[in-house]
């Protein structure tokens, strides 16, 4: 440090060979009547000069903060004080020699102001206390020790001074009695200092010259007048010298913190003030000894106050380092923004319930988060986390521990089996979680879709074989469609390809043109004549056969591609349609219907996706229906504003499986739709009229709500999935005019919808 360098020594070396020079002066002064007794008032005013010098080339010079710079500047002030109030003293000596001087009022008064100044400075140098517990245990602590200390030095030092006979006047009385202040306090209070702006030992040493003061007074009550001389000579310039010395350890301070404060020292003021005590006792009490007797009484009610208050206040540091120890515990196994049990939790409590019995989890993956991630912001997307979390949280209850493993998979342990009670089943907790989900989540109302994947490993069984059955079961649940549990059964296949796997060979096939478009009629009910198709992507994969879309689909949909796989069924969806038009003459088809998926919404060029398709193939917009599912369309403002434009272009929107969310009539009246598509899940078993069946009931009454609805919105209708002709009956009675299904028509590729449609001409012009 360069400061430290320069850190200078001269003011300590002249102050000290002042002190010296005093000393070796007095010698001579006793032994061989050396000069006038005068000379010895001169050390003090010398050694102050130097003293309040070198404070003021420390504030010139070092680098001092703002605290530490005022206290060195009333540093200065003080030692000026005492170097005005000394010389005069001096000049008094001097003119008065060879009597020895008392003290003029002007005099004392510069030194009175001296020492009130420096007494100042002390008290303002901040203790670096921080609660307001500590801060009233240390006023304690501090007046305990004040009081203490200061009683025996009152008894010892100053009581003899003020009884004995008039030689002293009152301004050195006063003097004297002021440095003991300074001393005690300095000492009390820079015992409780914690490092901090000012250099801790600087302030020690300062505090120390009111020991100078003390020695002084001991000196002059010992000796009497003859100890006057001994004491301005050589113990009074000490006290500058101390000074001199703790503006260097100021200078070289390294600015160190957090010693630890004092603690022994009320304790060594009780002790103390039982000295002067037992001394008084035996014989009769001056006013001085009553003084000191009051002054113990005090001590001791303090002591009492400060010990309650530290236990108090241990009290609340032991509450406090529990509570954080919780905290601390807590943080680590739980996750931050769900709260729910992190991984680590899991696989402790997992591998803990393995050990000595059977254990069930339960993996559960979100199917749409990425999508709603990526589209509405991480914020929308926490707070979907948040909310399926309260979810699980909810649906497990007692059963099990939710865990959130990361991202957007959870798991549940399954409680293991009370003592003689049957295991929870898996199942049951899988089942209700899903039955949740049907239903819109978080304040944003999402639909959001689980694949649970449920595996029981036995007792002693390895932990990762356990986890690793679960995410094949899981990864099972996801390929038979969104919103579905799935238990591990051995033999179960692995997955042929993890979802980055299939991403990559998706992207591969698009380039490859592996994929085609398979039509399914949609068809009057009454007439069974086509009045329009749906769009039906199939991957045509070299090896494999013709792949489902709900094997690639999600795949698909997580990793981006449905973007250009669905331009891809757009166009050539309308390609096909506009060849069909050309074919068969405008009579042939109303509606050609391609899927969307909610990512593709979400691409900002989708609207010009649309248009180019349309103005590239010659289809008129009004044939092209788009199908979306709700969970699609209710992607916020973005999407919606998409969807407007659209429907300002012409092309219509068909709303896709529903029926199976909850916010279906709020979504009819904000979304452009001009078709409902009953979801499946309403048209399977509605032919049944099994009396009492609450099941069947629910079902027609779905479905005749859903038809009613659309018509008083001026809605068309189609019902999905007819697997039979009761179902279409059922459908009719209901008051649906379209449907579609195996019954009517299976999915088909273009070539024999091509035929199909000939054939249907031939018939009618027949
Ligand atoms: P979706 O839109 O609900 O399509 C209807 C699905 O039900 C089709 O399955 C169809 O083959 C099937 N289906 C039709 N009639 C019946 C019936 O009577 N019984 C039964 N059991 N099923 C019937 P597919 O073609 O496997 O498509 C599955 C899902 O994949 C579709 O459900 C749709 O959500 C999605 N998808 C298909 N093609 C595309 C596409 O080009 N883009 C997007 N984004 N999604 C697509
Ligand atoms: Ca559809
Ligand atoms: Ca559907």
């Amino acid at each position: 440090m360069t400061t430290e360098t320069r850190a200078p020594w001269r003011y300590v070396l002249v102050t000290l060979g002042v002190t010296v020079v005093f000393t070796v002066w007095y010698l001579l002064y006793v032994t061989v009547g050396a000069g006038p007794a005068a000379l010895a008032y001169l050390a003090m005013p010398l050694t102050a000069a130097v003293a309040s010098v070198a404070a003021l080339d420390l504030v010139r010079r070092a680098p001092l903060n703002r605290l530490a710079r005022r206290f060195w500047r009333f540093m200065i002030v003080a030692f000026g004080f005492l170097t005005a109030g000394y010389t005069l003293l001096a000049v008094a000596a001097f003119q008065q020699s060879p009597v020895l001087p008392s003290m003029p009022v002007p005099a004392a008064a510069l030194a009175g102001a001296g020492f009130l100044t420096a007494m100042w400075a002390m008290i303002r140098v901040p203790l670096g206390v921080s609660s307001s517990g500590e801060r009233w245990r240390q006023w304690l602590d501090r007046s305990i020790a004040f009081l203490g200390c200061g009683t025996v030095l009152f008894h010892f030092g100053l009581a003899p001074l003020i009884t004995s006979a008039g030689a002293w006047t009152a301004q050195a009385i006063t003097l004297i009695g002021m440095s003991f202040a300074l001393a005690v306090g300095a000492v009390t209070k820079v015992a409780y200092i914690r490092g901090g702006p000012i250099d801790r030992s600087a302030l020690r040493l300062i505090g120390s010259t009111g020991l100078v003061a003390a020695a002084t007074a001991v000196l002059m009550t010992t000796a009497g007048e003859p100890g006057t001389i001994p004491a301005q000579a050589m113990i009074m310039p000490l006290a500058p010298a101390l000074g001199a010395l703790a503006v260097r350890r100021q200078w070289i301070s390294t600015g160190e913190r957090s010693r630890r404060a004092n603690t022994w020292l009320p304790y060594l003021a009780v002790a103390a003030v039982d000295v002067p005590l037992i001394a008084v006792i035996p014989g009769s009490l001056t006013w001085t000894d009553r003084l000191v007797i009051v002054a113990s009484v005090i001590v001791t009610a303090l002591v009492t106050v400060r010990q309650f208050v530290a236990f108090r206040e241990n009290a609340r540091l032991l509450r406090e380092k529990r509570a954080s120890e919780e905290r601390l515990q807590h943080e680590v196994s739980h996750d931050g923004l769900t709260g729910l049990a992190n991984r680590a939790l899991y696989r402790e409590r997992l591998a803990a319930q393995l050990a000595s019995a059977d254990a069930t989890v339960l993996l559960i993956d979100l199917d749409d988060f990425k999508t709603v991630n990526d589209s509405l912001g991480h914020d929308v997307g926490d707070r979907l986390l948040i909310a399926v979390a309260e979810v699980l949280r909810a649906e497990t209850g007692a059963d099990g521990l939710p865990v959130r493993l990361g991202g957007d998979e959870f798991a549940v342990l399954v409680a293991a089996p009370a003592a003689e009670g049957r295991p929870v089943p898996g199942e049951a907790i899988a089942q209700r979680i899903l039955d949740a989900f049907t239903g819109p989540v978080s304040e944003h109302q999402l639909l959001v879709h689980a694949s649970i994947g449920i595996a029981t490993g036995a007792a002693g069984s390895p932990l990762d074989r356990l986890q690793r059955d679960a995410d094949v079961a899981m990864y099972a649940a996801k390929q038979r469609g969104k919103a579905n549990w799935v238990r591990y059964h051995d033999g179960m296949q692995q997955p042929v390809s993890t979802h980055a796997q299939l991403g990559g060979e998706l992207r591969r096939a698009i380039d490859a043109g592996e994929f085609a478009i398979f039509y399914q009629p949609i068809v009057a009910l009454a007439t069974g004549r086509v009045v329009g198709v749906e769009a039906l992507v199939r991957w045509l994969h070299p090896t494999r056969g013709v792949v489902s879309p709900a094997e690639f689909i999600p795949a698909a949909e997580g990793t981006g591609l449905i973007v250009p796989l669905g331009r891809f069924v757009l166009r050539e969806a309308c390609r096909q349609a506009a060849a069909w038009l050309t074919e068969f003459g405008p009579e042939v088809l109303q509606k050609v219907a391609p899927n969307v998926s909610a990512r593709q919404l979400h691409d900002p060029d989708f609207v010009q996706d649309v248009r180019a398709a349309l103005a590239e193939t010659g289809l008129p917009a009004d044939r092209l229906v788009l199908e979306l599912t709700e969970s699609a369309v209710l992607r916020g403002p973005m999407v919606s504003r998409a969807l407007h434009e659209l429907h300002a272009c012409g092309v219509r929107m068909a709303l896709d499986d529903f029926g199976t969310g909850e916010s279906s009539l709020s979504l009819l009246r904000s979304f452009p739709a001009s078709i409902v598509k009953l979801d499946k899940s309403f048209v399977d078993g509605i032919e049944l009229d099994e009396p009492g069946s609450a099941a069947a009931d629910a079902r027609q009454a779905v479905a005749r709500a859903v038809q009613q609805l659309a018509g008083a919105l001026g809605l068309a209708t189609v019902a999905e999935g007819i697997e039979n002709q009761e179902q279409a009956d059922r459908l009719m009675l209901l008051g649906y005019s379209l449907g579609q299904g195996y019954h009517l028509a299976r999915p088909m590729p273009a070539a024999d919808m091509t035929r199909l449609l000939a054939s249907q001409r031939d018939r009618a012009a027949a």
